[in-house]
C-alpha cells in the first residue's frame, strides 16, 4: 500500500503552491500530489482569452514541469476519502495512506444544474469563459447585434466577478465592431447588487451606465431553450420591489411566462454555470452535511484545518470559506496551511489562524481598464499596501490592466507556483 507523509489532492493553484512552499521550508518532507490532469491552466486569463486579448495556449503548461522538485506526482483521480483510516482511494484501485492530507481539488461545473444547459453549451451563441473561453471569443467576434445576455450563477462560483468582466469587455468589443447601437446588453443576476464590496460599486455603475447595460436583479436562470433561443428566469425577489432593474429597456422583448418567471430571447448568452464541490468531497466525511455550506469541505475559516480530523486541511475553491473563491485567496491561504502542517509535524498545535478571508477580484472594466477589488471576510475592503499606497484601486486604471495582463501571470508561474509568493 503506497504511503506518504503528506498527500495533496489536486495539482491546481492550491495544490502546487502548498507543495512548493512545504518543500522550500524542508526539502526532506515526503510529499505526494495526486492529480490525473497532464495540463495545468492559469484560469484568471480566460477572461482575456474570451475577449480576444490573450492567447489560450499561454494559459496552459505541462503539469509535469510544475510539480516541485522532491514531490512525487501520482497521476490518478481520487475516488473517495477515508479520514478515519488516514487513506484515500484512487481510480486505479490503490489505497494511499498519509499522515497529513491537503484537500485541493477545486470546483465542479454542474452542467445539469440548469434545464437545457448541457445541450445548449458551446454552440448557437451559448458560451462560458468557465468552460471554453475560445468559444466565447468566437461568439463575440461573430456577434451581429441583438440581445447579448450575461448571467450570474445562483451557486457559489470561482471568481464571482468573472461573469461581469467579460460583459464589460464585450461591450467595448461591440462598440469597435460597430454593432453596439443594435445591441441590448443585459446582466441578469439572482443577487441584489452588482458587486458586494461597496467601495467598488461607483466605478462599476459608471461602466454599466457608460454602456447602457440593463441590469436585472433577483433573476435566477432556470432553463435554456436552444431551439427557440430563449433563456428563462425565476424572479426571486420576495418583496414587491419595483427596483429589480436598472437601465431597463423596452426593446429586450421580455415575456412573462408564469407568476414569477420570464423568458428573454437571446442572440448570444454567456453563463457562469452552476458549480459545487466535487462529488467525492460531497460524499466524504469532511463535507458539511447541513446548512448553506452543505457539500463543501468543512474547515476552520482562519486555519483551514478540518474540525473533526486535525491532520486534514482544505483550501482553494473546495473549502467552505465565506469569501470569494480565487487564486488570490489561495495565495494567502497556502502559507497558513503550510505553517500549520509544519507545526503538527514538529509536535505542536496547528494554531496559525492568520487567514482573514483575503480575496481579490481584478475587475476588468474594458480594454486597458481595471478596478482591483480586494476584500476579506464580511466583504470588508482589504488592500495590499504595496499597491494601494500608490494607486487608488477603486478607480478604473490602466496600470491595473497591465497588472492583470502581464504582471499577475508572470507572478503566478514564476513566484506563486514556485513557493516564492
Ligand atoms: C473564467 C475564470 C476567471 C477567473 N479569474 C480569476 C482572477 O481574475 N483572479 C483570481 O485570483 N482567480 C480567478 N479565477 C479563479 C481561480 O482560477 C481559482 O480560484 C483557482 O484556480 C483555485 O485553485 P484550486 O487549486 O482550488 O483549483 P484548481 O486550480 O481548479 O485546481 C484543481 C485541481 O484538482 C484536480 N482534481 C479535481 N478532481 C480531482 C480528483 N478527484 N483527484 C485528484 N485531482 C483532482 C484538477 O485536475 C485540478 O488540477 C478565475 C477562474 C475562472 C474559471
Amino acid at each position: 500500500m503506497p504511503h506518504h507523509q503528506i498527500a495533496i489532492i489536486g495539482a491546481g493553484t492550491a495544490g502546487i503552491t502548498v507543495a512548493a512552499q512545504l518543500l522550500k521550508k524542508d526539502k526532506k518532507l515526503d510529499v505526494a500530489i495526486i492529480d490525473p490532469s497532464t495540463d495545468h491552466w492559469y484560469q484568471p486569463a480566460w477572461t482575456l482569452v474570451g475577449a480576444d486579448t490573450f492567447d489560450m495556449e499561454k494559459t496552459r503548461r505541462d503539469q509535469k514541469d510544475l510539480i516541485p522538485d522532491g514531490a512525487k506526482w501520482i497521476q490518478q483521480r481520487v475516488q473517495s476519502l477515508d479520514p478515519d483510516n488516514n487513506s484515500v482511494s484512487l481510480n486505479n484501485g490503490d489505497v494511499l495512506t498519509y499522515e497529513y492530507l491537503v484537500v485541493a481539488p477545486g470546483i465542479q461545473i454542474d452542467l445539469d444544474g440548469i434545464e437545457g444547459l448541457r445541450e445548449a453549451m458551446g454552440k448557437g451563441g451559448v458560451c462560458s469563459n468557465y468552460i471554453d473561453p475560445e468559444y466565447t471569443r468566437e461568439t463575440l467576434k461573430n456577434f451581429k447585434g441583438g440581445n447579448a445576455i450575461f448571467t450570474q450563477a445562483a451557486t457559489p462560483i470561482k471568481c464571482g466577478g468573472a461573469p461581469q468582466k467579460i460583459m464589460y469587455l464585450a461591450a467595448d468589443m461591440f462598440k469597435s465592431m460597430g454593432v453596439d447601437s443594435d445591441t441590448n446588453i443585459v446582466f441578469a443576476t439572482p443577487g441584489s447588487v452588482v458587486f458586494g464590496v461597496k467601495e467598488f460599486l461607483p466605478a462599476l455603475m459608471n461602466v454599466i451606465n457608460r454602456h447602457g447595460i440593463t441590469v436585472k436583479f433577483f433573476h435566477k436562470i432556470t432553463k435554456i431553450d436552444s431551439v427557440e433561443k430563449k433563456v428563462y428566469f425565476t424572479i426571486t425577489a420576495t418583496d414587491d420591489s419595483n427596483c429589480i432593474a436598472i437601465n431597463e429597456k423596452q426593446s429586450i422583448g421580455e415575456e412573462v411566462t408564469g407568476q414569477a418567471t420570464v423568458a428573454i430571447k437571446y442572440d448570444m448568452l454567456h453563463l457562469a454555470p452552476p458549480q459545487s464541490a466535487p462529488d467525492f468531497i460531497k460524499q466524504s466525511p469532511i463535507a458539511h452535511i447541513e446548512g448553506p455550506n452543505t457539500g463543501w469541505a468543512n474547515v476552520n475559516i482562519h486555519s483551514m484545518q478540518n474540525p473533526d480530523y486535525p491532520n486534514v486541511f482544505a483550501l482553494g475553491d473546495v473549502a467552505a470559506l465565506p469569501t470569494a473563491k480565487t487564486g488570490a485567496a489561495v495565495r494567502k491561504q497556502a502559507p497558513v496551511v503550510v505553517d500549520n502542517i509544519l507545526k503538527l509535524i514538529a509536535g505542536s498545535k496547528a494554531d496559525n489562524q492568520a487567514y482573514q478571508g483575503y480575496s481579490s477580484c481584478p475587475l476588468v472594466t474594458g480594454y486597458g481598464k481595471m478596478v482591483l477589488a480586494e476584500f476579506g471576510y464580511g466583504n470588508k475592503r482589504m488592500s495590499d499596501p504595496l499597491i494601494s499606497t500608490f494607486v487608488d484601486t477603486t478607480k478604473e486604471k490602466y496600470s491595473m490592466w497591465l497588472l492583470k495582463k502581464y504582471a499577475l501571470p508572470y507572478m503566478y508561474w514564476n513566484l506563486m507556483l514556485k513557493g516564492k509568493a
